[in-house]
């Protein structure tokens, strides 16, 4: 199926989404005068000034993150590898930076795809696309398969998404948490479509506000409509959240007769807010 011609559904974006959530720090940072002006405490403290520059480094890697993070949201997997290739080190900024923003979320969807996973049977082969710290291979029994840009983990595979080594048909669990990032997202799509087995699973956690057209963001019914006409069957809304939408998929046992363009909808870059 790999050789088969992929349907051109590539997105375009506008502007970005803000999520509701402080990356830190949340004080601003002032210089408190001191009372007593001898030349011993004109140096603040050893603690203070290491809480002070605590601070400043704090702000660079939130500035640096939301960089790297819009950097994402705005090429494709393709020149993401590359930027990643170019220069690692921001691939560790992001992701400490990452979880320093999901720290703030009530729950982390990725928690939600793990009790999914673990109320099944653990024989169930998994591909993890975009798995960050490959936090679903550690923490269930199955066979997960976990791709990224880079790897800091001999179990993760760096690739871009759009072309992972994996023989069609061959899992029974795609899994995509919020990691629909790059601008040509239908084609990871696409490839999990061609990786999973009939009557596998695609299971999708998103940035909500990505999903709420009030908001300039795409009509959830639209992008369904798109995953199912490459041939899935739509198994799961999950709205309640407040920061992130589950989209679950089933593949269909036969493909989708082949011929139509998919309008695959904008999904708009998750900026995060600085506070
Ligand atoms: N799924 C993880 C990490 C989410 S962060 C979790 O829920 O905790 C999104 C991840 O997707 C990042 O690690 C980013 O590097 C990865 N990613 C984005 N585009 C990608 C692409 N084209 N190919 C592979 N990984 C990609």
């Amino acid at each position: 199926m790999k050789g088969q011609s992929r349907r051109k559904g590539r997105a375009k974006h506008n502007k970005p989404q803000r999520v509701e959530e402080s990356l830190q720090p949340k004080h601003s940072i002032k210089h408190k005068k001191h009372a007593n002006h001898s030349p011993a405490s004109s140096n603040p403290p050893k603690s203070s000034s290491s809480s002070f520059l605590d601070k400043v480094k704090a702000r660079l890697a939130g500035g640096h993150f939301r960089m790297i993070n819009e950097k994402l949201y705005t090429c494709t997997g393709k020149e993401a590898l590359n930027y990643f290739k170019e220069d690692p080190d921001l691939f560790n900024m992001y992701h400490t930076g990452y979880q320093e923003q999901m720290s703030h979320w009530p729950e982390q969807p990725v928690n939600r795809i793990l009790k999914w996973l673990k109320d099944r049977s653990s024989s169930l082969i998994v591909a993890d696309f975009g798995c960050g710290d490959a936090r679903l291979a550690k923490n269930v029994k199955n066979k997960v398969l976990s791709f990224d840009l880079v790897s800091n983990n001999p179990s993760v595979i760096a690739c871009d998404m759009s072309n992972v080594p994996l023989d069609s048909s061959s899992v029974d669990v795609a899994v995509f948490c919020l990691s629909l990032m790059g601008t040509n997202y239908s084609s990871y799509l696409q490839e999990a479509y061609r990786v999973l087995k009939p009557s596998g699973w695609l299971l999708i956690a998103e940035v909500k506000s990505r999903f709420d057209p009030n908001n300039g963001g795409a009509d959830p019914n639209q992008f369904t409509k798109a995953v199912c006409e490459m041939g899935f069957t739509s198994e799961l809304k999950d709205f309640a959240n407040k920061m992130f939408a589950l989209l679950y998929f089933k593949k269909k046992e036969k493909q989708n007769s082949k011929g139509r363009e998919i309008e695959w909808p904008e999904l708009k870059p998750c900026i995060y807010k600085r506070r």
